[in-house]
């Protein structure tokens, strides 16, 4: 069997090097991260609806992204420290419903469920309804409902 690295899996090769992006969003759009939530982490984009910056502060607790968590957190609400739990593993994110949130809205909710597991435990899961405001154009989490 002819074993021959091509085009595609040495680029593969060098993206895996440095400390690789995942290729598949872990907000669970089955997007790319790169054409997802990527751009957002690094400033890129803004989200253009409450759902999506939920999706993107999901996949920033999966990701370890601490800084993207605090600039989409609104100041008034904003934990002092935030610190993640290294035992905590997301594995999955449903959407269940939004409110408002939209180009024309300045608040609006989303309701998910997010799968987790601590120390490779059982899946757990937590389920809230956020609630989003705009702050200066751009969409922050405010609280829990
Ligand atoms: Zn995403």
């Amino acid at each position: 069997m002819a074993r021959r690295s091509t085009p595609a899996a040495k680029s593969a090769n060098k993206a895996a090097t440095r400390s690789a992006p995942p290729v598949e969003c872990p907000c669970c759009s089955g997007r790319a991260y790169a054409a997802c939530c990527g751009p957002l982490h690094e400033g890129h984009a803004q989200a253009a609806s409450a759902e999506t910056l939920m999706r993107s502060r999901y996949s920033a607790f999966a990701l370890g992204d601490v800084g993207y968590l605090e600039r989409t957190w609104h100041p008034s609400t904003r934990p002092r420290h935030l610190e993640l739990d290294p035992a905590t593993r997301w594995t999955r994110l449903e959407v269940l419903g939004t409110t408002g949130g939209g180009p024309f809205h300045t608040e609006g909710t989303v309701e998910f469920r997010a799968h987790y597991r601590d120390w490779g435990g059982p899946e757990q899961i937590m389920r809230e309804n956020s609630e989003f405001v705009r702050e200066g154009g751009a969409w922050v989490y405010l609280s829990a409902l």
